[in-house]
This record gives C-alpha cells, sequence and structure tokens, in this order.
C-alpha cells in the first residue's frame, strides 16, 4: 500500500470506529459486533504499524474513547483507568508472554482471571467509607454513578482499612437477568440490549436510579490500584486482599506459570464460558509481582503488563430439519432455518432466518445438514454455513417455493426477494392484526407488532377473531423461543382483558376508513352500542358535528360488507363488549339531545366555544350555517345575518338567558 492509499484507508477507518466507539461506550447501543469493531481496529493497527507517521495522539489506538454524560458529575481519576491491549489466538498468546518474560529477564508468574463482560468502575475509599463510584469515561475523567452503584446488594459502603484505597472491578449483569430484561424488552416493543456489557451500562449510566436497581446488577472486583502502599507485593494477594475487605472477588482467578499452564486455562474457560452464569468476553492475564509493573510498562491506552485473550466468536452445530416461509405485510416472501434446538450464547435458538433464496444458494445449504451457527452481536442467530463432510445421503436439495404459502398466488422475484403480490393475500391482515391490538385501539399489552408479526408468521391469528381464540394454543406458545408459562398468561390476561373495553376502542380497532380515534368515541357517545351504529343511516351521521358526507358513507358502507357484519357477530359470539361504557353518555331527555344548532352574536357568560362544548356534552350537532333543519338558533348581542335568516325560516331563536334555562344553570 502507498503512502496516499494508507493515509485515505487510515483516515475512513478512524471516522468508522470514532463512530462505532462512540455508539458502544457513551451511548451504549452498539450497531455492529465486538468482532467486527476488533477487526477494524486490527486494521488500523496494521497500517499504522506500516506507517506510523500515520499514529497521531487522537488515534482510536492511543486513546480511550468515553465521555461523561450530561447530567452526571466528572470525577478525576487519581491513577488512569486504562483499556487492555487485545490477543486474538494462542499465537498472539504466546508472543505477549515471551515478550513479557524478556523484558525482566524472567519466567514470570501471571493471574489468570475472567474478562467479565461488564462496565469498568473504580470505588474510592477514605479511612473506610466509600467516597464515590466512578465509571472509566475516557480513562481520565469519568461519571460519579455512586447513587446507581448503591442499588447494587454487596457493595461495601464501609471497609475495615483507613487511608485512601481504590478498587476497581466490573458491575456486570448476570445471564438470566439479561435474558429476562431482554425478554420484557421484546414483548414491550423496546429495542434488545445487544450484550451484558451495554445492558449493564445503560442501567449504570441512567439519571434515574431506579433503574438500576430493578436491573438485578452485580460486581467482581479484580484490582486494588493502590495496593503497595498497604505494602501489598503481587496482584493475587491483593485480590485476596479484597476478598477480606469484603468485596466479591471472582473465584475462578489462578495464578499461573509457563505458556502451557496459560494455555490450559484458556482451553478450560473457553469449554466452561457457558456455564458461567455471567458472560465472559475472553480470559484477563496480568503479571502478579507488582515490582516489575514499571519495568515492563504503559503504552498511552494499555498497560503493558497485562493483556487480554479475546474468545473468537461462539459458533455451535446444530441440524437444518426444514426451511419454511414467512410472509410479511409488504408480501416479501422469507425463507427461515427450522433447528434442532440448541443452546447458543446463552439462549435456546430454533429459528434463524435464511433471508432469501441467494443466502441460501450461496451457501449451498441442504435441508437435513449439519450447520455452524452462531449469535451475530450475540443476539440475533446467523447460520454461518453446512458441512459439507457429514451429508448421509439423507440431505434435500434446495428448491425455493414458487407459490404464495398462504394464498397461492405465484411469486414475483425482485431483486433478491421473492414477494406475493396479491393484493387480497391474508397476509396483508397483518397490518389491520397490529392496529386492531395497538395502545390506542384495543390496548392488548404485550401484542406488539413484533409479538403479532410472531403469531401471524406461525399462522396462529390470520384474522381479527383469531386473537380471541389465542388460548388455544397456550401449550405451543410456552415452548416457543422467547416465551414461558408467565409471559404467555400475561398476554392472554391482556387479551380477555381487552374485550371488556369501551365501543369506542373496537370502532377504532376494527380500521373503518376515515375512523380515527376521535370520530370512533364521537359515535361511540351517540349511538351507544355498535348494533345502532350499524342501522344509522347517511343522513343520520351527517347530522353530527364532524361527520361529512364521506365519512358518513365510509361507515355506510362498512357496516354494509357482509364480511364485516360477520366479524362483528364472531367478536359478540366471543364475548367481546359493543356497547359503550363511558360515564358521560347523552341524556336524552334534555332538549338539546340530537338538535342541530347555530349560534351567533356574542354570548356573556359564555365563549363561543364553551357553549359549543356545552351543547355538544348533551348530544346537540352544533353547524356552522343555518338552514331548514337547523333546530335553534342561540343568539347573542349584535347578532349577523344568521339571526335575519332563522328569523325567514321561522326556526326557533333562544337567547342567553333561555339557553341557560335549558341548561339548568350558568355553566354545566
Ligand atoms: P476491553 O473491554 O477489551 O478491555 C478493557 C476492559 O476490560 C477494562 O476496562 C475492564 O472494564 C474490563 N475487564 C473485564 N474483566 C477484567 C479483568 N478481570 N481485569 C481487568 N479488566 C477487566 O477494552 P475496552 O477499551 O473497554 O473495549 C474494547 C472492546 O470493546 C473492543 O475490543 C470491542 O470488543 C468492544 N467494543 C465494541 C464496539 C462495538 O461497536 N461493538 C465498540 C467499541 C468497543
Amino acid at each position: 500500500m502507498d503512502f496516499l492509499v494508507a493515509k485515505a484507508k487510515h483516515d475512513e477507518l478512524v471516522k468508522l470506529i470514532e463512530k462505532y466507539a462512540r455508539e458502544y461506550y457513551i451511548d451504549d447501543n452498539p450497531s455492529v459486533s465486538d468482532q467486527v469493531y476488533d477487526q477494524k481496529m486490527e486494521e488500523l493497527e496494521a497500517i499504522e504499524k506500516e506507517w506510523p507517521e500515520l499514529i497521531t495522539r487522537n488515534s482510536p489506538t492511543q486513546r480511550i474513547i468515553g465521555t461523561v454524560l450530561k447530567g452526571f458529575n466528572k470525577i478525576t481519576h487519581q491513577v488512569q483507568m486504562l483499556s487492555l491491549a487485545d490477543v486474538f489466538n494462542e499465537d498472539e498468546l504466546t508472543d505477549w508472554v515471551k515478550k513479557t518474560n524478556i523484558e525482566v529477564d524472567r519466567d514470570l508468574e501471571y493471574v489468570a482471571e475472567m474478562k467479565i463482560d461488564g462496565l469498568a468502575m473504580s470505588l474510592v475509599y477514605q479511612d473506610g467509607e466509600l467516597q464515590y463510584a466512578a465509571t472509566r469515561g475516557d480513562g481520565t475523567t469519568g461519571e460519579d454513578v455512586t447513587t446507581n452503584v448503591l442499588t447494587i446488594p454487596d457493595i461495601p459502603t464501609r471497609i475495615p482499612l483507613m487511608g485512601r484505597v481504590e478498587v476497581r472491578g466490573e458491575i456486570y449483569m448476570p445471564k438470566n437477568s439479561l435474558e429476562e430484561l431482554n425478554k420484557e424488552r421484546e414483548k414491550n416493543g423496546e429495542p434488545l440490549f445487544a450484550n451484558a456489557r451495554n445492558a449493564a451500562a445503560g442501567s449504570i449510566r441512567n439519571l434515574d436510579s431506579r433503574i438500576a436497581k430493578s436491573r438485578k446488577l452485580d460486581g467482581w472486583w479484580y484490582y486494588f490500584t493502590n495496593a503497595q502502599d498497604f505494602g501489598i507485593k503481587t496482584h493475587f494477594d491483593a485480590i485476596l486482599k479484597l476478598k477480606e475487605l469484603g468485596f466479591k472477588t471472582n473465584p475462578e482467578a489462578k495464578v499461573v506459570k509457563g505458556i502451557k499452564e496459560i494455555l490450559a486455562y484458556v482451553t478450560e474457560y473457553t469449554d466452561k464460558r457457558d456455564s458461567l452464569s455471567y458472560d465472559i468476553d475472553g480470559i484477563v492475564l496480568k503479571v502478579n509481582d507488582f515490582s516489575y509493573y514499571d519495568t515492563i510498562g504503559y503504552t498511552a491506552k494499555t498497560p503493558k503488563w497485562a493483556v487480554a485473550y479475546k474468545f473468537p466468536p461462539k459458533e455451535v452445530r446444530t441440524k437444518l430439519l426444514d426451511i419454511i416461509y414467512t410472509v410479511g405485510r409488504t408480501g416479501k416472501i422469507t425463507p427461515n432455518a427450522v433447528l434442532e434446538p440448541v443452546r447458543v450464547a446463552g439462549s435456546l435458538v430454533q429459528r434463524a432466518t435464511l433471508h432469501n433464496e441467494d443466502f441460501i444458494k450461496d451457501k449451498g445449504l441442504m435441508v437435513g445438514d449439519t450447520v455452524v451457527l452462531r449469535k451475530a452481536g450475540d443476539i440475533i442467530p446467523e447460520v454461518v454455513k453446512a458441512i459439507p463432510e457429514e451429508r448421509d445421503g439423507s440431505q434435500k436439495e434446495f428448491t425455493m417455493i414458487e407459490t404464495c404459502p398462504v394464498c397461492g398466488s405465484p411469486l414475483t422475484k425482485i431483486d433478491a426477494m421473492h414477494f406475493c403480490l396479491n393484493k387480497s393475500c391474508p397476509s396483508r391482515n397483518i397490518e389491520s392484526l397490529i392496529h386492531f391490538a395497538s395502545k390506542d385501539a384495543m390496548d392488548i399489552e404485550t401484542m406488539g407488532e413484533k409479538v403479532t408479526q410472531e403469531f401471524f408468521d406461525l399462522g396462529i391469528i390470520r384474522t381479527i377473531p383469531d386473537i380471541y381464540e389465542i388460548y388455544k394454543h397456550r401449550d405451543k406458545l410456552i415452548t416457543m423461543d422467547g416465551w414461558s408459562n408467565k409471559s404467555v398468561d400475561k398476554l392472554l390476561d391482556a387479551i380477555e382483558k381487552s374485550k371488556k373495553n369501551s365501543l369506542e376502542r373496537l370502532l377504532f380497532g376494527l380500521g373503518i376508513k376515515e375512523v380515527g380515534s376521535k370520530m370512533a368515541k364521537t359515535l361511540a357517545r351517540r349511538f351507544d352500542t355498535i348494533d345502532n351504529l350499524m342501522h344509522a343511516s347517511v343522513d343520520d351521521l351527517v347530522k353530527i358535528n364532524d361527520v361529512g358526507d364521506v365519512v358518513a358513507n365510509s361507515i355506510v358502507n362498512y357496516f354494509k360488507d357482509e364480511h364485516n357484519i360477520e366479524l362483528i357477530n364472531k367478536l359478540k359470539e366471543q364475548n367481546v363488549n359493543t356497547i359503550y361504557l363511558g360515564s358521560n353518555k347523552f341524556d336524552e331527555e334534555n332538549a338539546f339531545f340530537d338538535k342541530k344548532v347555530v349560534l351567533t352574536g356574542s354570548l356573556v357568560s359564555f365563549t363561543r366555544s364553551e357553549a359549543s362544548k356545552i351543547l355538544e356534552d348533551l348530544g346537540a350537532h352544533v353547524v356552522s350555517s343555518v338552514s331548514k333543519a337547523t333546530d335553534f338558533v342561540l343568539c347573542g348581542s349584535d347578532p349577523g345575518s344568521k339571526y335575519d335568516k332563522a328569523m325567514k325560516l321561522g326556526i326557533k331563536v333562544i337567547n342567553e338567558d333561555e339557553f341557560k334555562n335549558m341548561i339548568g344553570g350558568d355553566k354545566q
């Protein structure tokens, strides 16, 4: 690579890495997996190795990216909180061990530890009292997160040691808490945390400490920064001291010596990592004897006496049992792998998207193949490849379907995707189902867009009444990925509860053209029952304020359609309420109920809009112009031409006092 090309590539990588780092460290919301980030960082390091003149103090290889979020006080670290240099395989690890040994010219002892996937934390004590807890930030300045950290049980607020003590460690979210939290977020339609680190960081770096408290966090304490002030000579002794002082120290830490022992430890924990109750993303090795730290030294970003061995992405093998298809609401057909259930990165996986025909063909997948599965970004399962050597002749060639699995129409290929373009394909019903369950409509809690789509794809719901039959699938649901007895029952309760909604929610949920939630309320109040509304004529409807011809016709046409009548009858059979339950029903005995009223001139005790509101609340239709159909004209002082017209047409004109009498007082 010549210099100009290298510089251009360097600039591009710096920008990209800074973007990823901002998303990860500052927003706690990464857009790419750690492997992608690490790979970009490695590319950058390789360029800087070839062209050292490209290294500046600002390069991501030289500094820790981080910031103090608004709302948190800043803490300046007395001893910088550094990062760790990474190695990605046994050869690189061996090189690092050799290098440190050469540096001090002896066979060093190391402490091997879990690399906890959490958020680095510094706890500072003075004469036994906790002063503050701070994040790493940019390494020099962190955030004061004491209030949040104190929501974690087991963090000592007092320790039996005088003087200044700084303890560092990792706040983490145990695997089961992360799984529970993500399930909950999925149900609520909230974005999932990509990994334990982001979940822990998002909880601690939050100004609302109730969040941290609710998140079941914990801490492992792995470093006594100023242990030497207390006569402690090795890192391992420092860990023992921390334990004695009441800190939770990780029981897997071990003194190791020689490359053989080190690699054995790495292999042991590469195998064991899934059985730990917390996530680790590697193994940390630290020189044990503090007296060598200064000799071995530091870079601007990392100590040279420690290193992080990063695990390769988690991959497992399983069987591709079948390929099934889902139809999205745009008619897009997606092939999905049905897998022999397998645990990967902490959760049971039995489905993975195969995206489209080309994806399957490029990977040469056959039904019945043994496949390698990994979790991209530790969350989304991805089929990486097939293992052709494991074929036994029973595998079946893949051929893409040619007709829609829902309606049977021929599919159309657009770019790499197949679509069902039949506009009346029931797959389109998904929109109406999502709307029906939505918050402003039937408000079926936990039945968000994702869940509705999932049930639709599985054929559990195709039409609105199917929602009220979901309970019949309970046994199947509780075995599905991301569902449990508890969450299924919660959903079924919410569905049951929705049957008792007042009429306006149902009217809005039906998705009648031109009927928004406000109009649904007006209609429900006015007609009281869905039966009354179904029998209303266009004339009846246009009498209502805000209802014009278009809306009235749309409503009448909707209720004429026999499919819709059938749907409503079905919902009634399922005991879905079709009556308005609002407290403010109209008193039909009042003089203004269902009457058309025009206002003119200025009133003394009311503004025009107050008077209109009173009339509407009584069930009147306030209209703007006088016609033969007008029942009353409410006339204030200085009336305009409306008064003359009313007189001409013989319409009843009432003044303000009469109005007050009729409504029974000054203001209702
Ligand atoms: P690091 O996570 O690789 O290592 C340093 C950190 O390890 C320390 O700050 C500490 O918090 C932690 N740690 C855990 N256990 C430890 C132990 N026993 N002893 C000492 N430290 C321990 O470094 P980093 O600078 O925090 O982050 C870099 C890594 O973060 C990258 O390699 C990548 O994996 C990830 N990252 C990902 C993205 C993304 O977009 N996905 C962006 C930035 C960083």
